[in-house]
């Protein structure tokens, strides 16, 4: 395209001109970046000057910084004092007591007592990622539902919870004994292997994780389906992904749940995928009948100015103190009891060799059904859910 009648040498003097400009705009940012970080007192007349000339650009850069300022207190932990998070708690409590339905939201945070690290605290998997570090964690499969969730199953019992949506895939809702139509596994279950070929689907549960084959976009765990011989994959939502099995996900009851909710109870969870979803915060409704919120996280959320409180603390010191608060009894965790001993499809004659990840066992000396290699609890973590596929955000893509 013609440049509006120009010769070549007026276009390049108009180019050069351009560059002089940015650059001179350049050199008076560093400057006036360089004045402000100066207390007002040591400025001199002449750099006092040249603030007062550059406005627009004062104005900018102390706005940048504010948003530096704000990014960083969200990445804070803060912990409320024991006396306000007593205080916080018997207000929680008594939501719990008159809530018509409740319905319990649940991230990362509440499996970092089973020594499962979080994705977004400080020394989270997607934090570390971020930063370029490497990540490696305890044996996952070591790893038994905690305080909180035991509490939850027993306020569920108790009818208190009416349903339990969950981002974690760590299994341990399901190993805390809460019924599987009360829980919603958004982003699928490590424990549970799927044939899609078989109407309805057929569906494995193990006493292994069976996602060490699988990762973005690549779900087929190796194993074949005992009834028609289809691949078997595993439930797996990564980043980037969307989930379209019905079980584990049960988006329908998660949904239907938010619709009835009159209570809200979001426990170790950033809420950053969470917020995405706007069947789970009733955004259709007038704000006047949305759901009360209620949060328990030691960072900021995206909906911390939406909840009716906010509760800084770790979420087995928050539930221990709320189940004290109901006069309710935690259960304690047994390997004996654990569901999915019940619920597990064993391996058929063949199929020993085809996993190397430690098994679960009723009791820990035990070795489990197949069982290989030594623990991995200080190995990089490589494939599965919780390697691969955490920092790849590539475009929506329908899981097959
Ligand atoms: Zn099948």
């Amino acid at each position: 395209m013609a440049a509006g009648g120009l010769s070549r040498s007026e276009r390049k003097a108009a180019e050069r001109v351009r560059r002089l400009r940015e650059e001179q705009q350049r050199e008076r940012l560093r400057q006036v970046s360089r004045i402000l970080r100066k207390a007002a007192t040591e400025r001199s007349a002449e750099e006092g000057r040249l603030l007062a000339e550059s406005e627009d650009l004062v104005t900018e850069l102390q706005g940048r910084s504010r948003r530096r300022e704000g990014l960083k207190r969200r990445q804070e932990e803060v912990c409320d004092d024991p006396e306000e998070l007593r205080r916080k708690v018997r207000e929680l409590a008594s939501a719990v007591r008159n809530a018509k339905y409740l319905v319990v939201y649940t991230g990362a945070g509440i499996s970092t007592a089973a020594s499962i690290p979080d994705y977004r605290g400080p020394n989270g998997v997607w934090t570390l990622l971020q930063k370029g570090r490497s990540v490696s964690a305890a044996d996952l499969s070591e790893a038994e539902p905690t305080l909180t969730h035991m509490s939850i199953a027993r306020l569920h019992e108790q009818k208190l919870v009416q349903h339990v949506v969950s981002q974690n895939c760590d299994g341990l809702h399901l190993r805390s004994g809460l019924p599987r139509s009360a829980m919603s596994e958004l982003h699928g279950n490590m424990y549970i292997e799927v044939c899609t070929a078989c109407t309805p689907n057929r569906e494995y549960v193990r006493v292994f994780d069976v996602t060490e084959r699988t990762a973005l976009h690549r779900h087929q765990t190796g194993r074949t389906c005992h009834k028609c011989g289809g691949q078997l994959r595993d439930t797996i939502v990564h980043f980037g992904e969307r989930g379209t099995l019905g079980q584990p996900l049960n988006w329908e009851a998660a949904t239907q749940a938010a619709s009835k909710a009159d209570t809200i109870l979001c426990l170790g969870s950033s809420l950053k995928v969470l917020k995405k979803y706007p069947h789970l915060w009733c955004m259709t409704k007038p704000p006047s009948r949305r759901p009360k919120l209620y949060i328990v996280n030691l960072q900021w959320t995206p909906k911390d100015d939406w909840a009716a409180l906010k509760l800084h603390g770790k979420c087995d010191d928050v539930m221990q103190l709320l189940m004290d608060e109901l006069g309710l009894e935690i259960p304690r965790y047994s390997r004996w009891q654990d569901p999915i001993f019940s619920l597990a499809t064993p391996l058929r004659a063949g199929e020993e060799g085809s996993h190397s990840r430690k098994s679960l066992c009723r009791s820990r000396e035990e070795p489990g059904p197949g069982d290989r290699g030594a623990p991995l609890s200080s190995a990089p973590i490589l494939g599965g859910w919780f390697g691969r596929g955490c920092t790849k955000r590539t475009k929506r893509k329908k899981v097959t």
